[in-house]
């Protein structure tokens, strides 16, 4: 029997997000769910969040009761979007069980809803129903799969993430929620593992130039050092560095499409930084963006004056890339 006791999920908060041109209220939910079944990337401690249940049927309880939970604390009419997340894929069915689906759609029923998965577990019949149960008509796309493809550079994604799926697996998966009426949002990881800084932006503008017009949404996400990752190991030994807000910066001012950025940790060591002094500022104007989508803004803070900028430029033209064999 599932349970009525409403338990909190991971997390759950409300803020504002930029939809078509608009600033919208958003509430974001991130359930712990049975956790990622790939748990295999570099850079990621989200995949430790998880609830091991000895059954589906705990789970499914567990699921309820978290969703209970945010009924019990939010007013639901005040959001226009929610986004949904787990530690790992919201329609992978072993972590989350179809049954919960239903349950979710009917909550968030009207409502746009952004969920997250790997590209494998987006088939035609799980977002078609999935689709079907959030519609009332008031919106054209009711659901967007947001997809972890982190970069269109397979052998990048392959060797400096370890993400375990193809840009062509990507593709399918993108042909497949279209086909079943779902938009897709991309994350798109800025400076994974093994890449210069020059090397990183070199990839994040091939990135984000390949996915224009093909994808809904985009958004790029700075890389942080999370802790207990491989990423974390090498960091500590002073073979990684968080990108310079610097380079967000000059991303987002050229960027083909709109791109939203929100800077986790932005201005600390683990996150993308600066010099400490000019941080702040930076990181603050890089939120303000995303909600307004004023360029301008990026433009003026990416002309600020601090002394760290000669240290970045002279870091893009001169850091050299490993030299690594890339087998054994
Ligand atoms: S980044 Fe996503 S797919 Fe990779 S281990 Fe973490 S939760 Fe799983
Ligand atoms: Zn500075």
């Amino acid at each position: 029997m599932i349970s009525e006791n409403p338990k909190k999920p991971l997390a759950c908060w409300r803020g504002k997000e930029r939809y078509n041109g608009e600033i919208v209220e958003c509430l974001t939910v991130i359930f712990e769910s049975g956790g990622c079944s790939w748990s295999r990337c570099r850079m990621c401690s989200y995949r430790f969040e998880k609830y091991k249940a000895r059954s589906c049927d705990e789970l499914s309880g567990h699921l309820h009761a978290q969703l209970a939970w945010v009924r019990s604390q939010f007013s639901l009419d005040e959001f226009a979007m929610i986004k949904i997340f787990t530690s790992g894929s919201f329609f992978d069915p072993a972590e989350v069980p179809p049954s919960f689906l239903p349950e979710v759609a009917g909550a968030f029923r009207g409502k746009i809803v952004i969920a997250e998965s790997r590209p494998e577990y987006i088939t035609r019949e799980t977002i078609e129903q999935f689709v079907t149960a959030l519609d009332d008509g008031t919106h054209a796309m009711p659901l967007y799969c947001a997809i972890g493809l982190e970069t269109t550079s397979d052998p990048i994604r392959e060797k400096c993430i370890n993400k375990g799926f193809s840009y062509a697996a990507f593709t399918r998966a993108l042909a497949t929620a279209h086909a079943a009426g779902a938009g897709v949002k991309a994350y798109l990881l800025f400076k994974p593992l093994f890449l210069t800084e020059a090397e990183a932006v070199a990839d994040m503008k091939l990135s984000l130039s390949d996915l224009t017009g093909r994808v809904e949404m985009v958004s790029m996400n700075p890389c942080t050092v999370q802790k207990r990752t491989e990423l974390e190991t090498y960091w500590k030994q002073g073979a990684y560095r968080p990108p310079y807000l610097w380079s967000v910066l000059s991303l987002l001012k050229d960027a083909p499409v709109e791109v939203t950025c929100d800077p986790l940790g932005g201005g600390q060591k683990r996150g993308p930084h600066n010099c400490g002094t000019c941080d702040y500022e930076l990181v603050r104007g890089i939120r303000d963006y995303s909600l307004t989508g004023d360029r301008d803004l990026i433009g003026a803070l990416l002309e600020t004056e601090c002394a760290c900028k000669t240290e970045w430029e002279y870091v893009l033209a001169q850091e050299q890339p490993y030299c690594m064999p890339l087998t054994r």
